[in-house]
């Protein structure tokens, strides 16, 4: 979400910045890692094109080695299934591209949904969002603005929930200004925040997010996506 802009500019990256840089993404390399032998991979690997692999260090390290049906790696590995189109399904199974607004989704009355953040730290193969659109949904900081601007026009949603892509992937000054600005919207009440980040990339709960998190004056609720 690089188009919010920032409180103060970031020196630094932070930790957990820096392990999701580590991420697989070859998943011949995962393979080795797993001590799996990628021939036996192929067929399945072409369909990386479809949805690229991008797995945590972390959560490879949950896997367990040699092991090709782990279900940790079967949520993460591209598989040549996924080349199958059936009859009756289709790519948007959400009709989520009707939207209140770049970025925002409101299909409940009490509650507004943000796409703060188009990326994952992990890209799970059965993704319900692997097709949206992301790329035309960047938000801009006018566009985040005309956001809240819509929030604080309807005076029945008492909840935002930050979504995405993954939301904790964006940096803890972007989220703290967005959280701070709903805050200052007298008829939201709780913030929640979904994320899978936790899970794959724990480093992501450090200091800095649990220090923006915690002085915001509206109910906070983390919804986990956690799936074993
Ligand atoms: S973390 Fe959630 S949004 Fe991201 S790829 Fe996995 S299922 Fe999709």
């Amino acid at each position: 979400m690089e188009q919010i802009i920032p409180k103060k500019p970031i020196s630094v990256e932070s930790n957990w910045q820096k392990e999701l840089a580590k991420s697989f993404t070859d998943p011949t390399k995962l393979l080795d890692f797993l001590d799996l032998d990628s021939k036996n991979y192929r067929q399945h690997i072409k369909a990386r094109r479809l949805f690229p692999m991008r797995v945590p260090r972390h959560f490879a390290h949950l896997i367990e080695k040699g092991n090709p049906n782990d279900p940790l790696l079967k949520q993460v590995m591209p598989l040549s299934d996924e080349f199958v189109s059936e009859p009756g399904y289709t790519q948007d199974p959400l009709e989520e591209h009707d939207t209140a607004g770049r970025g925002v989704l409101h299909k409940y009355d009490s509650r507004v949904l943000l796409m703060v953040k188009t990326g994952c730290a992990v890209n799970c193969r059965y993704c319900f969002r692997r097709h949206f659109p992301y790329q035309d949904n960047a938000v801009s900081k006018r566009q985040w603005d005309d956001a809240l601007a819509y929030i604080a026009s309807h005076p029945n949603i008492n909840e935002v929930i930050f979504s995405g892509g993954d939301p904790l992937m964006a940096n803890d000054n972007q989220l703290a200004w967005l959280a701070e600005e709903i805050a200052a919207i007298h008829h939201v009440k709780r913030l929640r925040i979904h994320t899978r980040l936790p899970v794959v990339l724990p480093e992501r709960i450090d200091h800095a997010f649990t220090t923006w998190l915690t002085r915001l004056p509206l109910q906070t609720v983390l919804v986990l996506h956690a799936n074993h």
